[in-house]
Formats: structure tokens, C-alpha cells, sequence
């Protein structure tokens, strides 16, 4: 027995690959807009995190050359020590204004961020609570604290009531993504701040897909349902609609300060690179500007959501322009996306462990910029495989 049998006896893949049914890295010959060419051919894409269209942004663009040409490519060092810029100071003072708090601290990922904020502020004897469907960079973050974890069931108010009961005399977090990456529902925010203060727990919202797409111009989640102050913890993403890569955090300066002296994955590994942050920085600014882009993404979203419903999909909880189609079992989901990409649609498999076993899906989600013409082509599209494949009545 040798520590790498375990890799011999990997063959799910392999399998995937061998049936022509594998749907994971696929590689992309374009910009990421709402279509991209995929071996060779312009293909419509449901398949990102793109939701405000802004990755090709001309003023985006712009704004990262320019960066480019005054800082060079890289900081070649955490914010702890060399890596820290003017542009990082500048791009967290617009991000805590953006979702309303003291401070914001910006991490080179949104992985990190959780990694490094949970796993800091969390310890022995302490518990971080979870919803059981939050992202995996909750979830590692959490098991890397010390604290105990304990998970409630999917928007499960009564769940979420009889954990923290049994944990009364704790130190608690409750950690919840604002917008459910799979199933684009929102959390039950206005339920969990009350839980919260009944049982004296700190609250912080993973707004990864809620920025950009919730409420006051594209604030989030919290500001959505008007309780940003409730809310000790926002956390982002600008791998989503901010058109590039990193996260941040932000909360109070105390809380704040607390965290870049003590979050591992902040001090110990290189700081975001200048033409991404002058690119999300400017990517906040078109999209405060643009407001058309919010709006279009709203009507986009009603749009789809009818043809799926009319046709006999299930769109499962959904509330935003993230629509799952569920399909039930793995290898429908497989095949689903396989036959969409001959007709000329990119989207995505979710299989378990990231959905319930049996509840697998498509997950289909909108950009601001796809035309009428591109969502009823795609649709077209996903019924004549929902019927082919039977997932939907004829
Ligand atoms: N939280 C959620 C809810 C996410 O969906 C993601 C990305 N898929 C992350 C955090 C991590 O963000 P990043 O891509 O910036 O690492």
C-alpha cells in the first residue's frame, strides 16, 4: 500500500473523459463576454460569474495598462511587508464606502479572504456556524480555525435557532453566503440577524455573487434588505461581477486592523497585482456610473426564468440571475451540458457534494450584456436537449 495508490484507483475522470461526457476545463479562446469561442466556434456563455458584463471593459482595460505602466506587474511581497500600494489603500477606502462599512481590507483571493478571516478570528472553544450549503472556502476556513464547526440545513431558520440554542454559552460566528452560489437564492438575512442578537452571535455574509446584483446599485445583500449595520462581517469577491481577481473584507476599523495583524493568508502570501486592483477599482466606478447594466441584468433574469418555467424546468429556490435547471441525477447533468455545448451553449454541471445527491443541476447564470436574441437562442437550445433527454415533458 503506498500513499499514491489512491491515484491509480482515480478513474472518474478518465471514465468522463472516455465517454466524451467530461465538462471541466474547458478551455476558452477569447475575452470572457457573453459569447466566447470554444474550439473554434462563437458559443453563447451561461456559464460564468460575469454578471455585470465588465471583464472587456474598455475603461477596465484601460485602467489596468495604466497601472501596469506606473507599478510594474507584480508586488513580489504580502501587504504586511512590501506589497502594500497606494492603489490598495485607495480600492479598500471605495469598498468600504461601496458596502457601507468602516474599513475594508483587500486579499490577493475571496478564497482567502474567508480562509484567513474565519480561521483568525474564530479559535478552540469558540464555534463558527454554517449554512450547509456555503461556498468551500467557508467551509476550509472554518476547519482551519480550531473552532468547532456546526452546520444548519439550507435556509433553515428553526435549523439555524436549535444550533445556536445548544450552543448558548459560546462564542459563536454565524457565516452565511448573502446570494447561494449553486441555487441563486438569497439568505434569509432579516430571520439570522434576529436569531443572532436573541443568541448573541456574530454575523458575516459572504456577498461573493450578491455585489454587483443586489441592491442599491449593485451594494449586496445586506444593503438589499437594509441591514448593513446588523451585519458585523461583509466579505466579496472581484472574481465575479468586479471583472478580475481578489476579495475583501470589511467591518469595523477594530475588527479590521485585528484581522490584517493576525489573517495568515493575508501577511504570508503576495498582495493583489496593480493592474487588478486598478481594474476593480475601476470596475466599482462603471459600475456605479452605468446603471443600465444592473437593470439589464434584472431584465435578463425575468426573461430566461420564463422560458425555463414555460418549457417544465425546475428552477429550484432561485431568486436572481443565477437559475439552476435540476436534473436529478449526475449523469443527466453530464450529458446535458455536453449536448449544449454541440448546440452552441456553455453552461455548467453541480453535482454532489456541492448539491444534495440526486438534486444535481444545471447552473445557468446572466450577464447584463447577453441580448434577447442570445437567452431565447440558448433556451431554444436547452429545451430541445431537455426533451431529447427527457428531462422535460415534449
Ligand atoms: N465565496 C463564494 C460564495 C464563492 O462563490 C467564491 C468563488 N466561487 C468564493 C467565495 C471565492 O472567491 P474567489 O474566486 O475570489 O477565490
Amino acid at each position: 500500500m503506498g500513499l499514491l495508490d489512491k491515484i491509480n484507483k482515480f478513474r472518474i475522470a478518465k471514465d468522463m473523459m472516455e465517454a466524451d461526457l467530461y465538462n471541466y476545463f474547458r478551455v476558452i479562446e477569447s475575452a470572457q463576454e457573453n459569447t466566447v469561442r470554444y474550439k473554434g466556434k462563437e458559443i453563447i456563455m451561461l456559464g460564468s460569474n460575469n454578471y455585470l458584463g465588465l471583464t472587456n471593459h474598455p475603461l477596465v482595460k484601460e485602467a489596468a495598462q495604466a497601472a501596469i505602466t506606473k507599478y510594474g506587474t507584480g508586488c513580489t511581497g504580502s501587504r504586511f511587508l512590501n506589497g502594500t500600494l497606494d492603489i490598495h489603500i485607495e480600492l479598500e477606502e471605495k469598498l468600504a464606502a461601496l458596502v457601507g462599512k468602516e474599513k475594508a481590507l483587500v486579499f490577493s483571493t475571496g478564497f482567502m479572504v474567508n480562509q484567513g478571516v474565519l480561521s483568525s478570528l474564530a479559535g478552540r472553544k469558540e464555534t463558527i456556524i454554517v449554512d450547509r450549503t456555503d461556498h468551500a472556502s467557508i467551509i476550509d476556513g472554518a476547519r482551519l480555525s480550531f473552532a468547532d464547526v456546526r452546520k444548519y440545513r439550507h435556509n433553515d431558520m428553526e435549523n439555524l435557532e436549535l444550533v445556536l440554542k445548544s450552543e448558548k454559552d459560546t462564542n459563536k460566528l454565524i457565516i452565511v453566503d448573502g446570494v447561494f452560489s449553486m441555487e441563486g437564492d438569497i439568505a434569509k438575512l432579516p430571520e439570522i440577524v434576529k436569531l443572532a442578537a436573541q443568541y448573541d452571535s456574530v454575523i458575516m455574509v459572504d456577498d461573493a455573487h450578491g455585489v454587483g446584483v443586489l441592491g442599491d446599485q449593485g451594494r449586496g445583500t445586506c444593503n438589499h434588505f437594509g441591514l448593513t449595520d446588523q451585519v458585523d462581517l461583509i466579505m466579496g469577491t472581484f472574481s465575479k461581477s468586479l471583472a478580475s481577481v481578489g476579495g475583501f473584507v470589511a467591518g469595523d476599523a477594530d475588527v479590521i486592523h485585528f484581522i490584517q495583524h493576525m489573517a495568515r493568508a493575508l501577511m504570508f502570501s503576495a498582495s493583489m497585482p496593480p493592474a487588478s486592483v486598478a481594474s476593480v477599482s475601476a470596475a466599482i466606478d462603471v459600475m456605479l456610473e452605468e446603471e443600465w447594466r444592473h437593470k439589464a441584468l434584472w431584465h435578463n433574469n425575468d426573461l430566461m426564468r420564463e422560458r425555463l418555467d414555460d418549457a417544465g424546468f425546475n428552477t429550484g429556490p432561485s431568486e436572481t440571475p443565477i437559475i439552476p435547471a435540476v436534473v436529478g441525477e449526475d449523469m443527466a447533468a453530464f450529458k446535458m451540458c455536453r449536448r449544449l455545448i454541440d448546440e452552441g451553449v456553455f453552461v455548467n454541471p453541480v453535482i454532489s457534494p456541492a448539491v444534495e445527491p440526486g438534486n444535481a443541476l444545471i447552473r445557468l447564470s446572466l450577464m447584463a450584456t447577453h441580448t434577447e436574441d442570445e437567452i431565447n437562442q440558448a433556451m431554444d437550445s436547452m429545451i430541445k436537449v431537455g426533451k431529447e433527454l427527457e428531462l422535460i415533458p415534449s
